[in-house]
């Protein structure tokens, strides 16, 4: 172990990943890699709060793969940090069972977050997705992370993690240091069709490992100024998709900024402005794309799991050594199983 301070943060194995969870936490990640010691959940676990369906869960595996892919592909260094499989370490969810007494069914229902994943995924909210930021915790405080880059979506859980890490604290003594939420450039990234948030749910989404023509495709169908019906008429820059992505993933700023101009007067296309983006999108994409080819053939995933989950798993369990001592729980088994077989011995004398 180093002594650099510690980043948690990770995704939930629903499919490849896409542009929004790049600017939202990727980028930050590959950015922080060798500052602080970097460690990334698969969260499979809690795919389950809104994907419990046996077809869905079939898809794990690949999805699982498909993410630690997109990952390296996007400039994460496998041998520089750790990727751990939740449900490969089953000592979570006995941090997530002591955790749950200390936070009210209230707190959690003032989340907005948890509603609208469970609207997204056209479902009733389950108790396990009202308990989805406590099982977040779970991951953040297991491994007592102090910095957690995610989506702009995501910073109420890392809220709800610091006071359950605060009253954990206060009530049994000092474990967890109290985590910071870190937001990427793009706090959340709006969709294709101009919905609030990029989401493989919500079928707005452009992948890492897409094609430039589904590249083409996606970007000639994206939502603009719909007040703009024709080349000639002023038209909005501000919350405008194309424009946005043109900000986000187009470094030739003196393009966007000729194109933003000619967009107010009313004088170019927006066939256009998405040609240009087409352009920046695939270009941003082209070196990720070579990076997962390349990575795919050393056939290295599953060991950089499996290695990954073991080593975690042994921090994990201190922990929860750690907590038990401070709660008083560890003696309780000893004391009725010591008893037991006190009993047990006495019988065998008599
Ligand atoms: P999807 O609905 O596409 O599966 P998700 O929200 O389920 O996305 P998660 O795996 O739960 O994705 O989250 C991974 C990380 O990516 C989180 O930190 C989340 O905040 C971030 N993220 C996801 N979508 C966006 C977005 N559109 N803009 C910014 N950040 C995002
Ligand atoms: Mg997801």
């Amino acid at each position: 172990m180093t002594d650099k301070k510690r980043i948690l943060t990770g995704d939930r194995p629903t499919g490849k990943l896409h542009l929004g969870h790049y600017v939202g936490s990727l980028a930050n990640r590959i950015r922080l890699q060798h500052e602080y010691e970097s460690i990334f959940i698969i969260a499979d676990l809690h795919m389950l709060t809104t994907k419990n369906s046996k077809e869905e869960i079939a898809e794990i595996d690949k999805n699982v793969r498909d993410l630690v892919l997109d990952s390296i592909a996007s400039g994460i260094e496998p041998q520089n940090v750790t990727f751990y499989l939740q449900s490969g370490i089953p000592e979570i969810h006995e941090i997530y069972t002591l955790l749950q007494n200390i936070v009210t069914v209230s707190r959690l229902e003032r989340i907005p977050s948890l509603k609208d994943m469970a609207r997204a995924a056209n479902i009733e909210m389950p108790f396990g997705l009202l308990g989805y930021p406590v099982l977040q915790s779970a991951d953040i405080l297991h491994v007592k992370a102090h910095l957690v880059p995610v989506g702009k979506d995501n910073i109420a859980h890392i809220e709800i993690t610091r006071e359950i890490a605060r009253r954990f604290n206060y009530l049994y003594g000092e474990v967890f240091p109290e985590p910071d939420g870190l937001v990427g450039d793009v706090p959340t990234l709006i969709g294709t069709d101009g919905q609030a948030k990029m989401s493989k749910s919500l079928n707005n989404a452009i992948m890492l490992s897409d094609d430039p023509k589904t590249v083409e495709k996606k970007v000639r169908g994206m939502f603009t100024d719909p007040n703009r019906v024709r080349a000639d008429i002023p038209g909005t820059v501000e919350g405008n998709p194309v424009f946005i992505y043109h900000d986000a993933f187009n470094p030739n700023i003196a393009e966007v900024d000729d194109l933003k101009a000619r967009y107010r007067e009313g004088t170019v296309t927006d066939v256009e402005v998405k040609e240009k983006l087409t352009i920046a999108i695939n270009t941003f994409l082209a070196p990720i794309h070579a990076r997962r080819e390349q990575y795919m053939e050393t056939g290295l995933v599953d060991e950089i799991i499996v290695e990954g989950t073991e080593k975690v798993r042994e921090i994990t369990r201190a922990t929860l050594f750690e907590m038990k001592k401070a709660m008083g729980l560890t003696g309780v088994w000893n004391r009725i199983k010591r008893k037991a077989e006190e009993r047990a011995k006495k019988k065998e004398k008599a």
